[in-house]
């Protein structure tokens, strides 16, 4: 069993979020520490740690968190003048936080896609 992360309380609503959307599959929520106007996490409401742990099972889930996405997009109003979909994975990706979780990121041009 992968360990628990405070991703897991937010899902159940232990802990406090800005949720945006929530259904049997994913939650969406505003990030703590947002980089950008707009910035919303998209997580399976089960626990796969990183990208490197996804498998056939998981196929499902990862599609519909891409349509949550666009669909919380469309309600930003960030569709039109678009957005980022960034999931990092592990120690050189930045993973902070071992629950797979999608970045959303808009409402202003955001620049290169890495600093160097
Ligand atoms: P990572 O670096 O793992 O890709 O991203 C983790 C993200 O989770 C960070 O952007 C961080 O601000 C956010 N985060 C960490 N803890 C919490 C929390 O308790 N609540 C919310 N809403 N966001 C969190």
């Amino acid at each position: 069993m992968a360990e628990e992360t405070i991703f897991s309380k937010i899902i159940r609503k232990e802990i406090p979020s800005d949720m945006v959307y929530q259904d049997e599959t994913v939650t969406a929520f505003r990030d703590i520490s947002p980089k950008a106007p707009t910035h919303i996490l998209i997580i399976p409401n089960y626990i796969i740690p990183t990208v490197d742990d996804v498998s056939e099972k998981d196929e499902q889930v990862l599609g519909h968190m891409f349509v949550v996405a666009a669909k919380i997009a469309r309600e930003e109003g960030i569709s039109e003048n678009g957005y980022r979909l960034m999931i990092n994975c592990r120690e050189h990706g930045g993973q902070e936080v071992y629950h797979l979780h999608m970045h959303l990121l808009g409402g202003r041009p955001l620049g290169p896609m890495l600093a160097r």
